[in-house]
């Protein structure tokens, strides 16, 4: 069913493997070397695997740029969630507030993860997409001086809009405030240098942009805060004190390790750096956005974001208007042709996403866009254009 593609700068998944290409933002298609780097069992107290930790951290701050060593990095077992919930219930003391900025379904399950904590929050909820701007974060902190932390989206997978934390990072600061960061999908293919962006702490995980598999994430945080946050969390199994406390005392985590999901990762970041690191990914991933939504936008169909928002993590497209277009019709024949893409989270118009991230290039992506096309035939579509109230919700947001 594979067709044989030509072969660029990444190594594709083996052709006649029959696995479709996972346009998720995680899970997604991870490279055949990752995948074989489980086929072995390692004891998560041995000395080999205690390195390949260190290693996995060493490299992880690496990337986010820190040289002067201000900074740890904390891996906790679980999904992406689990190690946000580390780092809220870690970093927020429990008289401390946080200022929750939302426009999709992360920055919402943040607040309800404050909801759970039974710690004080408020929330600005922007809807769906729009993006929390500095000046309404700064607004947000001058009227109420008890918020101590403000926790952003990096890239808010839910709609694929790129958030700008570095104007939210000024006006955290301004204020003598402190920033958290969810970069669960941006890490690793969009810069969040400390040196250049301010933060107390960031959390990402395995399976997003580093191309690893799930079983982990982790959090990069500034020492001195992960030091004053002794005896802060609400939670045994997820402190990031006691787990960093103990990584440092004997190399290992607290408790069992994904040993497994940690081979993958550690060859993940080999493949990473083999292709230029940061830059490099983030700018493949660019390509692949660029090459997919100009061949959408041929087909006919509309994104939600105009370009100036669109991250190269995912894409959020309008379903067509067309009486015959139906998205799980449309979702099995692009499954049939090897994509699995994802249905839309938006609340006033359908719509669907088509992940950027993952062993993919701009050669798969174009047969994601001939897929499209093929699907959209035999479903007797022939004109892929949105409905108009989807073209007037997009009217909201500033070019
Ligand atoms: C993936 C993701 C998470 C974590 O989701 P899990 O399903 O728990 O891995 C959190 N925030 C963002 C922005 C994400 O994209």
């Amino acid at each position: 069913m594979e067709v044989p593609v030509s072969r660029s700068q990444i190594a594709l998944p083996a052709p006649g493997m029959g696995e479709p290409y996972l346009l998720t933002p995680g899970p997604l298609t991870t490279a055949l070397s990752t995948k074989q780097a489980m086929l072995k069992d390692r004891g998560s107290w041995d000395g080999d695997f205690r390195a390949m930790t260190k290693s996995v951290c060493d490299q992880l701050l690496a990337l986010v740029g820190d040289t002067s060593g201000a900074f740890a990095c904390v891996p906790m077992q679980g999904s992406g969630s689990f190690a946000v919930e580390a780092m809220l219930g870690t970093f927020v003391p429990r008289d401390g507030k946080v200022l929750v900025l939302a426009n999709g379904a992360y920055g919402l399950r943040a607040a309800e993860t404050m909801r759970y904590l039974g710690r004080a929050y408020t929330l600005i909820d922007k809807g769906d997409y729009m993006p929390p701007r500095g000046d309404e974060v700064g607004a947000a902190l001058d009227a109420d001086p008890a918020i101590t932390h403000v926790i952003a989206i990096h890239c808010e997978t839910s709609s694929g809009i790129l958030n700008p934390v570095a104007e939210i990072s000024e006006a955290v600061y301004a204020r003598g405030r402190k920033l958290l960061i969810d970069s669960m999908s941006a890490f690793g293919a969009l810069d969040l240098n400390v040196n250049a962006i301010r933060y107390e702490a960031m959390v990402s995980s395995a399976n997003k942009c580093i191309e690893g598999v799930p079983g982990f994430g982790f959090v990069i945080a500034r020492k001195t805060e992960l030091e004053a946050a002794k005896g802060n969390s609400h939670s045994l199994a997820l402190d990031l004190h006691a787990q960093w406390a103990t990584m440092q005392k004997t190399g290992q985590w607290r408790y069992t390790p994904p040993t497994h999901v940690v081979a993958a990762f550690l060859e993940a970041l080999r493949l990473h750096a083999e292709e230029g690191g940061v830059a490099a990914r983030g700018a493949r991933y660019a390509r692949n956005r660029d090459v997919m939504v100009e061949g959408m936008r041929g087909l006919g169909f509309e994104t939600l974001l105009k370009d100036r928002w669109l991250s190269p993590i995912i894409v959020t497209f309008f379903c067509p208007a067309h009486a015959n277009f139906d998205f799980d019709r449309f979702y099995e024949a692009m499954k049939a042709k090897g994509f699995i893409i994802y249905p839309g989270k938006l609340t006033v118009v359908d719509s669907f996403r088509i992940g950027c991230i993952g062993q993919i290039d701009e050669h798969v992506m174009r047969r994601v866009v001939a897929a499209a096309g093929e699907a959209l035939a035999e479903m007797g579509v022939d004109n892929a254009a949105p409905p108009a109230a989807a073209i007037a919700e997009r009217a909201k947001l500033a070019a």
